[in-house]
């Protein structure tokens, strides 16, 4: 499990961005003392979650290793969902996987529709449960496997234009941005492992 890092950034004397874990007293780039700020210093969010806090959300985590220290833009993906009580949902070659919590700690949680919507939310998942095919016989790498478990229980939400054609399709649409975020974060937390300040 890995832990909020408490990444700051702030703009002292210039355009360009100082990121650091404690903010110093002189400016790495003007070596000033600073009174004032550009941009004042503020935590960047950690993109990180424990799904079990993440209720009624889809939810997303690197196949191998986890996000913070191990990940990159073209390792696979594994995707689930939570229930309303945070409970998670996944299908892999062991068929659907219910609350495999120890999992999860370390996810990008998207929530894709209202609070007034988790019971439907509920429904339309006990509804996707109770269909046989989701059975580990029936896993395939390409055609049927986790990505084809959210997409069908995403279309049969419907909600408002929230469909899916496939992996492809919902990762340009849904997980993308979130995915530079992270990986963009990732760099940041690199650079900042043997260094006091990364500026860019
Ligand atoms: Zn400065």
């Amino acid at each position: 499990m890995s832990r909020d890092p408490g990444i700051i950034c702030f703009r002292h004397c210039c355009s360009k961005t100082i990121f650091c874990k404690s903010v110093p007293e002189i400016c790495p780039i003007c070596r000033s003392c600073i009174a004032n700020y550009n941009v004042e210093p503020f935590l960047i969010p950690y993109p990180y979650t424990n799904a079990v806090y993440q209720p009624a959300s889809i939810i997303v985590r690197p196949s191998q290793g986890n996000f913070l220290n191990e990940y990159s833009i073209l390792d696979d993906l594994h995707i689930g969902i939570t229930n309303s009580k945070g409970m998670t949902f996944e299908y892999d070659k062991q068929g659907v996987i219910i609350n495999d919590r120890s999992k999860w700690t370390d996810c990008i949680a998207l929530k894709i529709t209202p609070t007034s919507w988790d019971n439907h939310w509920d429904e339309t998942l006990q509804e996707l449960l109770k269909d046989i095919k989701w059975k580990s016989d029936n896993y395939d790498k390409a055609t049927m496997n986790c990505f084809n478990f959210v997409i069908e229980f995403i279309n049969n939400l419907k909600y408002m234009n929230a469909m899916f054609t496939s992996k492809e399709n919902i990762c340009d649409k849904l997980l993308l941005s979130k995915i530079q975020e992270a990986v963009k974060y990732n760099s940041i937390f690199k650079n900042l492992k043997n260094n006091d300040y990364f500026i860019t």
